[in-house]
C-alpha cells in the first residue's frame, strides 16, 4: 500500500523528502557506519547535529541572540509545570483559557501559585478567540499566558493580546513554524513538535533569558529548570536524539522551500479550500467563527452523529485517514499542518462533495 493523505492532529504527517532522507541515513549515517538513534549524544557528530539544528530554526523564525533556544522532553504537558515553576516570581499568572491546552496549563499552573482565568471563550465551547484588547491583567502578573493554536477547536489568535506590558507566554504546538513570527512579541514561545514539525516526545522552548532565573525553589526538580538545561546545552541528561535529527532535516526543508513567508502564503491557500468548500456547503459546516479560525485544523459537522461516523469510515477507506474530530467534540477534523500538501486538501474537498451529493 501506498501513502494515504493524512489528517492527523499530531502525530501527524512530515515531508515525503524529510522521510525519505531519513530512511537513506538510516544504516550509515554520513559515512560513520551507524544511525542517528545509535550514537552517543556526546559524540562530534551529533553535536553538529543539534547545533545545526538550532541555528537553522533560528534563521527560520530570526530568533533574537537574547532568547535561548532547548530541545526538551516531557512533551508540551510537562511546561505547563515548568513555567509556573521558573517563570511565577511573584507567584501570580494571568491565564487566557481557550480550550483544553489552555486549561489544563491553567490547572496545573494553580499548584504553584495564585492564578486567574483573565479570559475563556468556555461559554460557546472554545468556537472562537476572545477580544483580549483590554483584559484586568494584574499589575503584579509574572506573565499572561495563551494557547495560541487551539488544536482541537481550530481556533487561532490572529492578534496577540494587549498583556499591559507583561511577558507573553505562549504554546504554539499546533502552529509552530506555520507563519513568519516576530519573537520580540514573546516572553516565552514553546511547543511539543508531533504536531507540525517532527516525532513526538520533543518540545522546543524558546525563552527570553533574563526570564531564566538564577534559582528556584529548591523543591523543584532538576529536570524541570530551565537554566540547568542552558547550561548543558539541552544535554543535561540523554535528549532526544533521533527527534532532534528529524527536526533539523525539516528545518532544512522549510528553508529550501521559501521559509515561513512561503510557508504561510501555503498555508493560507490550502485552509481556504476546505474553507471556500465548508462556507457553501449544504451538508457540511465548520464549526468556528470565521474571525477566529486556524490555518492549521479545521474541525467540521454534518449535524448528524451518525452521518458523521458514515463519512469518517468511507474517508478512511478512500485514503483520507484521522478525519475523526477530538473525542471531547466529536464530528470531523481535518488538520492541515505544513507537510500536507494542497492536492491532499483538494483531494478531500471533491470526497467531500461525492458524499455531499450522495448523502443529500
Ligand atoms: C498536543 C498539544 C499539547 C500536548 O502535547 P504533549 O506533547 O502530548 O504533551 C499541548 N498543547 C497543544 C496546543 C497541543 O496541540
Amino acid at each position: 500500500m501506498g501513502r494515504i493523505y493524512n489528517f492527523s492532529a499530531g502525530p501527524a504527517v512530515l515531508p515525503e523528502e524529510v522521510l525519505q532522507q531519513a530512511a537513506a541515513d538510516m544504516m550509515d549515517y554520513h559515512g560513520c557506519g551507524m544511525s542517528v538513534m545509535e550514537m552517543s549524544h556526546r559524540s562530534k557528530m551529533f553535536q553538529d547535529i543539534i547545533d545545526e539544528a538550532e541555528k537553522d530554526l533560528r534563521t527560520l523564525m530570526n530568533i533574537p541572540d537574547n532568547y535561548k533556544v532547548l530541545f526538551l522532553q516531557g512533551g508540551a504537558s510537562l511546561q505547563f509545570a515548568m513555567i509556573p515553576l521558573n517563570l511565577m516570581k511573584n507567584k501570580k499568572a494571568d491565564y487566557i483559557v481557550t480550550g483544553q491546552w489552555a486549561k489544563k496549563a491553567y490547572q496545573e499552573a494553580k499548584k504553584y501559585g495564585d492564578v486567574v482565568a483573565v479570559a475563556s471563550s468556555a461559554d460557546k465551547t472554545f468556537s472562537y478567540i476572545p477580544d483580549c484588547s483590554d483584559l484586568p491583567i494584574r499589575e503584579d502578573a509574572d506573565y499572561v499566558y495563551i494557547c495560541e493554536n487551539n488544536t482541537i477547536y481550530g481556533t487561532k489568535f490572529h492578534t496577540l493580546p494587549n498583556t499591559k506590558g507583561k511577558d507573553l507566554i505562549s504554546d504554539v504546538s499546533s502552529c509552530f513554524l506555520s507563519e513568519p513570527v516576530d519573537v520580540t512579541k514573546y516572553g516565552m514561545i514553546y511547543g511539543g513538535v508531533q504536531k507540525n514539525i517532527g516525532p513526538a516526545g520533543l518540545v522546543i522552548a524558546i525563552i527570553r533569558e533574563d526570564l531564566i532565573p538564577e534559582s528556584v525553589d529548591e523543591s523543584v526538580p532538576t529536570m524541570m529548570q530551565y537554566k540547568i538545561h542552558v547550561e548543558n546545552g539541552s544535554m543535561y541528561n540523554t535528549p532526544n536524539c533521533w527527534a532532534i535529527y528529524i527536526c533539523g532535516l525539516v528545518f532544512k526543508w522549510l528553508l529550501k522551500n521559501g521559509g515561513l513567508e512561503a510557508m504561510q502564503k501555503k498555508n493560507i491557500e490550502k485552509a481556504k479550500v476546505l474553507y471556500d468548500f465548508l462556507d457553501q456547503s449544504k451538508l457540511f459546516k465548520g464549526t468556528v467563527e470565521p474571525a477566529s479560525r486556524s490555518l492549521m485544523n479545521v474541525p467540521f459537522v454534518t449535524g448528524n452523529e451518525e452521518l458523521d461516523a458514515k463519512f469518517v469510515k468511507e474517508a478512511k477507506a478512500a485514503g483520507f485517514e484521522n478525519l475523526k474530530g477530538h473525542r471531547s467534540v466529536g464530528g470531523m477534523r481535518a488538520s492541515i499542518y505544513n507537510a500536507m500538501p494542497k492536492a491532499g486538501v483538494e483531494a478531500l474537498v471533491e470526497f467531500m462533495k461525492k458524499f455531499e451529493e450522495e448523502n443529500a
